[in-house]
């Protein structure tokens, strides 16, 4: 069934995400699967409020080059129109950098998602060269452009030194224009509340970066933050839980739902097991219902499969709705 875009906004109340599709007569399935995301652990550097995985330095869930050869293989079998690496970060994970180099051997559109920082402090400019020159594209995480508030949800000092990191990116070439070269950077709201729109966001951010920093950049997404982790545990903890996902909820838009991530992307996390999102990685629920090894998949995971899901895909479907490529509405 095609949704009635024009007036069928909003679920009422919190009830299940799957019985609210069923009130639009919508029902959530995979589609051909275009994009492989590949979680390699949930290490960080930083530990920001927002974090649907409660990454943080306490973290030791990683990739194992072993699981690293066995995506490759997978990749190299099943062809993805995009392959994006994200984590935790990435950076931190002992053979990155041939990780990279092996999947742009089988990838069209090669991502990596960093939050600046770990770039700074322990990718350095060898890492950069090593993506320039795999032509990797850059997907980097700055939720604000206030410093401010940017420090208050990361850590003292982030928004400094990932400005810094910008720079650094830009003398390398990312962001600049005719270069080939993808510096796309990725925001979300400091709490309990959605987005602003994603063009008005770019803007803003477009002109205070290059104004009072010089800082050139691709493309902006924006995306809202999604009840797990340790964001969960703050909404909870602050009383916000039931009113944020009241406010997701209430936001509901049926016309985001064939846009989803879910619909298009596999995702593998660090042991090697596939999800429909990074989401339901976070939330322990798997693709087809059941742990499935990459080492066992000879095809892509097959369209028309149902997809698990719980409160918090409420925050993808709200408003405009958003992918890991941004918006899915205007
Ligand atoms: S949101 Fe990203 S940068 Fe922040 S703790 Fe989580 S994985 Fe690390
Ligand atoms: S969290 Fe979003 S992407 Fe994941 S299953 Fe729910 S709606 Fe789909």
């Amino acid at each position: 069934m095609t949704p009635d875009c024009s007036d069928s906004v909003g679920c009422s109340g919190i009830r299940p995400f799957s019985s609210c599709l069923a009130n639009h007569g919508l029902v959530l399935t995979r589609d051909n699967a275009t994009t492989l995301q590949i979680n390699v652990g949930l290490n960080c550097n930083l530990s920001c409020r927002h974090c649907h995985h409660s990454a943080g330095p306490g973290r030791t869930e990683t990739m194992s080059r072993e699981t690293m050869a066995a995506v490759t293989a997978y990749a190299a079998r099943v062809p993805f129109a995009a392959i994006d690496v994200t984590g935790g970060a990435p950076e931190l994970v002992p053979g990155i950098a041939d990780f990279l180099a092996e999947l742009a051997t089988v990838s069209q559109r090669l991502m990596f998602r960093t939050n600046l920082v770990a770039l700074h402090d322990h990718g350095g400019d060898e890492l950069v060269r090593h993506c320039a020159a795999l032509k990797v594209a850059l997907f980097a995480s700055l939720p604000s452009i206030n410093e401010g508030q940017a420090d208050g949800q990361r850590g003292s000092g982030v928004f400094a030194t990932s400005v810094a990191m910008l720079r650094r990116l830009n003398e390398a070439g990312y962001g600049i224009q005719g270069s080939g070269l993808e510096l796309n950077l990725a925001a979300n709201p400091a709490g309990a509340f959605l987005p602003t729109g994603q063009q008005a966001a770019e803007r803003r951010f477009r002109q205070e970066l290059t104004r009072r920093y010089g800082v050139e950049f691709t493309n902006l997404v924006t995306f809202a933050n999604v009840p797990l982790g340790r964001f969960r545990d703050w909404l909870e903890t602050s009383g916000n839980l039931a009113g944020y996902l009241e406010k997701l909820a209430a936001g509901f838009n049926p016309c985001t739902v064939a846009g989803l991530m879910c619909r298009s992307q596999a995702v593998i996390d660090w042991r090697g097991y596939l999800f429909d999102c990074d989401f339901n990685l976070a939330a322990g629920l798997p693709l087809g219902g059941r742990p499935i090894h990459v080492s066992e998949l000879s095809g892509p995971p097959p369209a028309g499969l149902a997809v698990p899901t719980g409160d918090y895909c409420y925050a993808c479907t709200a408003g405009a709705g958003f992918t890991c490529g941004g918006a899915i509405s205007s």
